[in-house]
């Protein structure tokens, strides 16, 4: 400083030592807090900014609004069976919808519709079928394209005994609602059609689910427009993640109200658990006066 204040002209001297000194001193470091003040908060906003916004709270508003259920439900997640079939890495896309359908039995009973993903599977799906058809219930199978065509008997024995079947795409493909437009039309038609075209004649399918629940409002649009009501859930049993058989139950005890949909799994890995406790929540739903019903 010494050196460089040496090279300046006696009046550059007189202009610097005003500058440094006060009353200027003071003004500088007003506008250099200030300008910092400014910076920080830009940095702190710009962050909040590009922070991915979790709508999984999609999935909290979603719990309370009206056709969703009573206030004893638990919020629905994305939860579902992102570590059986999921793609490893990959970050959960947000809710942007639980698209829940209001069950109505038309009679004083209160109504719940049960939900079974990810099947069929010659491990699991007979067994919960022997059970639904032990207490007179009828479901609704989220079925795999892959799993069904590999798999038309147990297709078959869905369809006969009465329950429903709903598109939940060809390979559990959680981006599907990611896609362009045409892609995803492209995507649904063919995973509609196969599910339909293994029974004959093609059975119809009533609902599309997006695996692991990653909705997004092209896929609803879509689903739609291929003839497929989008199908959520208000109870989630998080089977998918072994919680324990007691777990699930009580999941199901404590969150169904009327017009509930419960999701449950079939498929995608080791389901003992599940069905170990759908045994005991299909006479415990009876009992509590629960008429099981397929989504309106
Ligand atoms: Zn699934």
């Amino acid at each position: 400083m010494g050196r460089m204040v040496l090279m300046l002209t006696e009046r550059q001297r007189v202009i610097l030592r005003q500058i440094v000194s006060p009353p200027y001193i003071y003004r500088w470091a007003g506008l250099l807090t200030t300008v910092g003040l400014v910076v920080g908060v830009t940095v702190v906003v710009l962050a909040d900014v590009g922070r991915p916004t979790v709508l999984a709270t999609g999935a909290a508003p979603a719990a309370v609004a009206p056709s969703e259920g009573g206030p004893a439900m638990r919020p629905a997640r994305a939860a579902e069976d992102a570590p059986a079939r999921g793609m490893p890495g990959f970050a959960r896309p947000a809710i942007t919808s639980s698209l829940l359908t209001v069950t109505d039995t038309g009679t004083d009973r209160p109504a719940v519709a049960l939900t079974f993903d990810d099947g069929p599977t010659p491990e699991y799906t007979p067994q919960v079928l022997d059970l639904l058809a032990q207490y007179g219930a009828k479901a609704t199978f989220c079925t795999i394209g892959n799993q069904a065509v590999a798999y038309p008997d147990l297709m078959r024995r869905i369809i006969a005994e009465g329950h429903r079947l709903c598109d939940h795409t060809m390979t559990h493909d959680a981006t599907v609602g990611f896609n362009a437009h045409d892609l995803m039309t492209s995507q649904l038609s063919t995973s509609k059609t196969t599910i339909a075209g293994v029974i004959d004649p093609p059975a119809t399918i009533d609902y599309f689910r997006a695996p692991e629940g990653a909705w997004t409002p092209a896929l609803d649009q879509v689903a739609a427009e291929t003839g497929m009501r989008p199908l959520g859930w208000s109870v989630d049993t998080l089977d998918w993640t072994q919680p324990g058989t007691a777990a699930i139950v009580a999941s199901v005890q404590q969150g169904v109200h009327p017009g509930a949909v419960v999701l449950f799994h079939d498929g995608g890995g080791p389901r003992e658990q599940t069905i170990d406790a759908v045994r005991q929540l299909l006479p415990w739903l009876q009992e509590q006066g629960y008429q099981f019903v397929l989504p309106s």
